[in-house]
């Protein structure tokens, strides 16, 4: 049955929610009850790449800062649990062809130290004290960032690259884990400690006197103080249940996962991102084929990414490339573009060549996928909404794994009232009441999504 009142109620059991309600109960609420009308996990977190990195641009240093302190929650639950959720530490491989992309990497590398992503190393030479990164585990390594230019080293390390690679950037705090044992294994904990959920549809949320009194849950009512709207793709609907814009859109990102039966993907790779725009090669036969589908004759934007995905004897590797940005309504079920393996696969031939050796008899891919929820400039959202007593955690775009344990703790802190960090500020919907902030939008740079 469910419960008639809580002391927080979350709206959404993925991983905003999940993690909301797991640093609830590290700051000592417990009568908490999070609601999912699905499955926990099922809509958008189980669909990630699950990568994971302190590599973020500017302006400013919040975003370094709060996925650094992501991370080390992350690396404090990997510890204390044995790392059941499998976090690496292989690191992000940015490669490029063009020597004048090779030169911002030196840039991003030295500007991404400076923010506190970790020292930059260059690499220029085939004596280079160049690491490695190990296939498993995360503890002792580098972190900062690897600019490799010497051809040599990069064939030493990389053989598997193009051979017109000029550099490769290796950006070291970063890596991947499994996005589902991780939200489990947080979840589990939550409800040891007293959480319960529910399953069910929030379909309304009441307000008494300015602040928040009640939740009802598909027909039955909640009686609270609190609710936290962690509704993924959804949170712009739930926050109009309470009369407020939450200023997000959505852009639909796929994958692809594919038994690499031939091995062109080494299953010690890092996170493979190729960063150069490109045009796919198709012959001439190809394209007159493809007359009705000019988008994918034109030049693509980057960055076409992939990994091998599993332990032991899989040979399962993951790709993706979103090569639509523009937003979207969400619906569900979602559908994916039937030229989406074959785009992907053509894609990645460009970075590792022996990938061409597919698209001449493409392999039987899964694809799936969700939304990116986003605000304008890519920075998500975990603080107070301006109705007392009501929190988001969302807007979590591509990096809702990686941040969703600073996100949840940042929620959990606006809630109990404990000393915020100097990064906060950042990530709350009142960061648009500043003027100077939102003169900044329309030229905000790089957002960092991948
Ligand atoms: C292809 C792809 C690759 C990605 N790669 C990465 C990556 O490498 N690293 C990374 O960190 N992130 C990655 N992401 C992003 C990450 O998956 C998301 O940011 C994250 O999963 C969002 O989590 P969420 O909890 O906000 O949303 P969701 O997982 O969508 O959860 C929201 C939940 O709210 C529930 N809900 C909504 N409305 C209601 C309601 N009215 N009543 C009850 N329940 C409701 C839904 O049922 C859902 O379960 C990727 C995403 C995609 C699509």
């Amino acid at each position: 049955m469910a419960p008639t009142t809580a002391e927080v109620v979350i709206c959404g059991a993925g991983i905003a929610g999940i993690a909301t309600a797991y640093h609830l109960t590290r700051q000592g609420v417990t009568d908490v009850v999070l609601v999912d009308e699905r499955p926990p996990l099922s809509l958008t977190s189980d669909k990630s790449t699950e990568g994971y990195r302190n590599w973020w641009p500017g302006p400013g240093d919040a975003m370094v800062a709060a996925m650094n302190r992501s991370i080390d929650l992350l690396e404090e639950l990997a510890r204390e649990s044995g790392n059941v959720f499998r976090m690496n530490r292989r690191g992000y491989l940015f490669a490029t062809a063009d020597p004048a992309r090779a030169r911002r990497f030196v840039t991003a590398a030295e500007g991404a130290a400076a923010l506190g992503a970790g020292r930059a190393r260059m690499h220029a030479t085939g004596s280079s004290d160049y690491r490695p990164a190990p296939t498993d585990g995360f503890e002792d390594q580098p972190v900062g960032a690897d600019v490799i230019t010497e051809p040599a080293l990069i064939r030493r390390h990389f053989p598997y690259l193009a051979d017109d690679t000029v550099a490769v950037l290796h950006t070291r705090r970063c890596g991947w884990l499994s996005g589902q044992q991780l939200g489990m294994h947080m979840l589990e904990r939550a409800r040891d400690k007293g959480v319960r959920l529910v399953a069910g549809s929030v379909e309304k949320i009441a307000t008494a006197g300015g602040r928040v009194s009640a939740v009802t849950v598909s027909g039955t009512t909640i009686a609270t103080p609190r609710v936290v709207n962690a509704a993924g793709p959804l949170i712009a609907r739930v926050g109009r249940m309470l009369g407020i814009e939450i200023p997000v859109s959505c852009e639909l990102h796929a994958k692809i996962a594919f038994a690499d039966t031939l091995g062109a993907m080494p299953r010690e790779a890092p996170m493979l991102i190729w960063t150069d725009p490109m045009r796919v090669a198709w012959t001439d036969e190809e394209s007159r084929a493809l007359a009705s589908r000019p988008d994918l004759l034109e030049e693509t934007p980057p960055a076409v990414h992939g990994r091998p995905e599993g332990g032991g004897d899989s040979t399962i590797v993951l790709l993706l490339w979103t090569y639509h940005l523009d937003p979207v309504e969400p619906v569900f079920p979602l559908t994916f573009d039937p030229a989406y393996t074959e785009l992907c696969i053509r894609g990645m031939a460009r970075m590792v060549p022996a990938f061409a050796r597919y698209a001449e008899r493409l392999p039987r891919a899964v694809v799936d996928g969700g939304y990116y929820t986003k605000t304008r400039e890519n920075r998500f959202l975990a603080g107070p909404l301006p109705v007392e007593g009501a929190y988001v955690c969302g807007a979590l775009g591509g990096h809702g794994l990686m941040a969703s344990s600073v996100a949840g703790e940042l929620v959990a802190s606006h809630v109990t009232g404990r000393p915020l960090p100097p990064y906060a500020p950042a990530f709350t919907l009142a960061r648009y009441d500043d003027p100077a902030y939102r003169a900044q939008l329309p030229h905000w740079g790089d957002s960092g999504q991948l």
